[in-house]
């Protein structure tokens, strides 16, 4: 099964990414954070990069898509939950090429839906241990012991050089200009899935493993809406 999470920064899809890696075993490709290790590596690619994203701007499309098809020949075993990709439409036509030439489909598009005030508030507070990547909040998600991760006990924090105010508004700029197309660009395909992220990381995840269960289910409504769009061109 191969999953688009889909949403505006902040709308919390790395966060459920993760649990459905958890879950399923499925595999996590977020080319921020694939981006992010480039940058941390110092490799050609992180350098180029490095400067955009801390404008809160997009990297060009052969980077990331370069990036994806890269993690993809290495296989993805129970499946790939995409994370932050695609996010224009070039990269929307070159996953669905990708994954033809390799057998493969998209199973389904998760729109998040968050609105910004709330979008802005999740990433003014966002910092994630800087030893296992756990995300946690300020106030909706501080570590149970203060400065201690709760999941690996590290004490050392990060936050991202582009999670501040102004980098914010470029995103979410960037965000309504280039990737919202998306939306009817998988609703056309038949493929888009909206669920509220507006409520708590438990309540998000059981939202997405309500639908997953529907899509999974044998010959019902959605999944013969899905088949219908899936065979036509
Ligand atoms: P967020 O969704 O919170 O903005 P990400 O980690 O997904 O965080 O992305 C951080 C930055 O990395 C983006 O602002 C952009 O500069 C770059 N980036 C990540 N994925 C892509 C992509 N698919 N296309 C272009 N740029 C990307
Ligand atoms: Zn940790």
């Amino acid at each position: 099964m191969n999953l688009v999470l889909f949403g505006p920064p902040g709308a919390g899809k790395g966060t459920q990414a993760r649990r459905l890696v958890e879950g399923r075993g499925m595999v996590q490709l977020s080319t921020g954070d694939m981006l992010r290790a480039a940058q941390a590596a110092n490799t050609e690619t992180g350098r180029r990069a490095a400067a955009v994203m801390a404008r809160g701007e997009l990297v060009s499309d052969a980077i990331v898509v370069g990036l994806i098809e890269e993690r993809l020949r290495q296989g993805t075993g129970a499946g790939a939950v995409f994370d932050g990709f695609p996010r224009t439409l070039a990269q929307a036509d070159a996953l669905g090429a990708l994954l033809d030439r390799l057998g493969q489909r998209l199973d389904a598009v998760i729109e998040l839906r968050v609105d910004d005030a709330a979008l802005i508030d999740r990433i003014a507070g966002r910092f994630s241990c800087g030893r296992c990547g756990e995300v946690y909040h300020d106030r909706a998600r501080p570590t149970r012991v203060p400065g201690v991760c709760d999941v690996c006990g590290s004490t050392g924090f990060v936050r991202r050089a582009d999670d501040n105010a102004e980098s914010l508004r470029q995103r979410l700029m960037e965000y309504y200009k280039k990737t919202a197309p998306l939306i009817g660009y998988y609703h056309a395909k038949g493929l888009l899935c909206p669920v509220d992220g507006l409520g708590g990381v438990e309540a998000v995840g059981a939202a997405i493993d309500a639908l997953l269960a529907r899509l999974a289910a044998p010959r019902r409504g959605r999944e013969r809406a899905l088949d219908g769009a899936r065979e036509s061109p």
